[in-house]
């Protein structure tokens, strides 16, 4: 754990967890036509370099106020989401998720998400070996039942959000039983997608079945 983790109501809050004073702030979506055709922006005066990727893909705009208000267990921080999976931070306590000597790090889904194998997606930043027991123990979705692996290699693969009809700007709905659309870096529709989380890919997969005994 770091310095700055953060208790409410006796539990750990995540690192990436929003806050209740971290609303969106996006500004009005708008057309805007690039020398490679048009793609969803905000007004041209609006806009500044931190709003897109370095892929183009445009992202949800969220003040930083950790540690601000109440802590929203079930909502996540685009920004610390995507600065946890890019740089393999622990989603709970925001330390190195990756085991030194063997070059991998753990990664801890709700059973309800399915099995994951090689080169599953995610939008789930790892956790730490300290920190996996703990996640498992206080958070609701995982005590349900939960699904655990080392992944050697996870590249970035592109986000989910909220894809927009390129005529009306209306938000286009989410895939059954989602509340975000992935969406492929490349994929023509990521034009038109407003990005709330960083989706990787896992690779090099190993199953883990105990994360008391996580072997380092
Ligand atoms: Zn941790």
């Amino acid at each position: 754990m770091t310095a700055q983790q953060y208790i409410q109501d006796g539990l750990p809050v995540p690192y990436i967890a929003r806050w209740s004073l971290e609303r969106s702030a996006t500004p009005r979506l708008a057309v805007r036509h690039f020398p490679d055709g048009p793609r969803l922006a905000f007004p041209a005066e609006q806009e500044t370099l931190y709003d897109r990727d370095e892929y183009g893909a445009l992202w949800v705009r969220q003040p930083l106020a950790r540690g601000k208000g109440r802590a929203r267990l079930d909502t996540v921080h685009a920004m610390r989401q995507r600065r946890a999976i890019l740089h393999s931070l622990c989603q709970m306590c925001r330390a190195s998720a990756m085991v030194q000597d063997h070059d991998r790090a753990l990664y801890l889904l709700p059973a309800a998400h399915g099995p994951i194998g090689e080169g599953s997606i995610t939008a789930a930043p790892p956790v730490c070996i300290e920190c996996a027991p703990r996640a498992v123990e206080f958070c609701p979705r995982l005590r349900q039942g939960w699904t655990a692996v080392w992944a050697e290699f996870a590249p970035v693969w592109g986000v989910a959000g909220v894809i927009y009809d390129p005529r009306t700007l209306h938000p286009l709905p989410p895939p059954e039983g989602q509340k975000l659309t992935p969406i492929e870096y490349g994929e023509p529709r990521i034009r038109w997608t407003l990005a709330h989380r960083q989706v990787i890919q896992l690779h090099s997969v190993s199953p883990v079945h105990d994360l008391y005994k996580l072997a380092v």
